[in-house]
């Protein structure tokens, strides 16, 4: 047996129980979680905004930890072997999607932590060919955080094109990461977090924002493009109206709010509003051989499994800097 945080039903506290280790079928492996991020995505399944989880469910996507089985054909990866897991779990590999480089829409693709069970327990199952091997010089607790807030941030950064003038709304998580990122690609940072927060605003500044502010209040010049990382439809239009024509608004979240209806004058002048779906593994491959080249220090808050309930308020709330990491000690 092993413990595992359940969700029974969504808007429900995640049940701590006692439940079966899983075998791992072919080509999986077993996997000994060492550390697992908390995600926002992680709130919005909980808080049933996503809609198709399957249930009871272990959520987590950002896994990290040991091989200590390996069902039959899974050769990938040595017992032992340190490895990570993201939240594309599966993809079908025959559609259309799946054959032009565009997993990350397939449209039959399951997640972990979403329809198969992820890291917020002691031990999980992956598709080995969904793994990736991580870059040493990161604790656990330090790697669990780049693999959805680091590699979905980066695929949210390229979707920006190449502006040098670069607005992130909502510092958290993937925030803290991607910053990083860009400003070692020499781009300036204008940081909007909610109206109020100075922690969050001097946080964004210590990490070489170029200005931080309220997301009501506008940056001191033009953005060339604008990342959207807080799940606030509201926030769509106040990009627009921050960004130059020409620019982009990327919307990173798997989940918003409404977004209010708004004049043409904002999206003319070949603006452009776009959404970043999932990841490939590409995107995963790239983006983890390039992190610890900048090198891209992440901000671990640690708690222990059994408090996942807490860290999940906690990201709601807003109540900490940096990246939410659960360790099964
Ligand atoms: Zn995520
Ligand atoms: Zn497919």
């Amino acid at each position: 047996m092993m413990r595992a945080l359940l969700l029974d039903v969504p808007h429900k506290p995640l049940r701590l129980a006692a439940v079966d280790v899983p075998t791992p079928g072919p080509g999986q492996v077993l996997i000994k979680v060492r550390a697992c991020g908390v995600c926002r995505t992680d709130l919005h399944v909980v808080d049933g905004e996503l809609t198709e989880p399957v249930l009871p469910l272990v959520p987590g996507h950002e896994i990290v930890g040991v091989v200590q089985a390996r069902g039959p054909g899974a050769e990938r990866f040595r017992i032992g072997e340190r490895v990570g897991v993201p939240w594309l779990g599966w993809t079908c590999g025959i559609c259309e999607y799946c054959r032009s480089g565009r997993e990350n829409l397939c449209p039959h693709a399951r997640f972990t932590g979403y329809q198969i069970n992820g890291g917020y327990g002691e031990l999980t199952l992956a598709d080995e060919r969904f793994c990736f091997a991580l870059p040493e010089g990161y604790s656990d607790q330090e790697a669990a955080p780049l693999l959805c807030a680091g590699l979905i941030g980066y695929r949210a950064l390229r979707a920006a094109g190449e502006a040098s003038r670069l607005g992130i709304y909502g510092f958290g998580a993937a925030a803290h990461i991607i910053a990083q990122v860009a400003r070692w690609q020499g781009r300036a940072i204008f940081a909007f977090t909610r109206p109020g927060d100075t922690a969050a605003q001097d946080f964004a500044r210590g990490l070489g924002a170029a200005w931080a502010g309220g997301s009501d209040q506008p940056p001191p010049e033009p953005l060339d493009a604008a990342i959207i990382f807080a799940p606030v439809g509201a926030l769509v239009p106040a990009a627009l109206r921050a960004t130059a024509p020409g620019g982009t608004v990327v919307c990173a979240g798997i989940h918003m709010s409404m977004i209010p209806s708004f004049p043409y004058d904002i999206l003319w002048g070949e603006r452009v509003v776009r959404s970043v779906a999932n990841l490939t593994r590409r995107d995963g491959e790239e983006f983890l051989a390039l992190a610890p080249k900048v090198p891209v220090k992440t901000q671990p808050v640690t708690y222990p499994l059994e408090q996942a309930n807490q860290a999940l308020d906690d990201l709601r709330a807003g109540r900490f800097q940096g990246a939410a990491v659960l360790t099964s000690g």
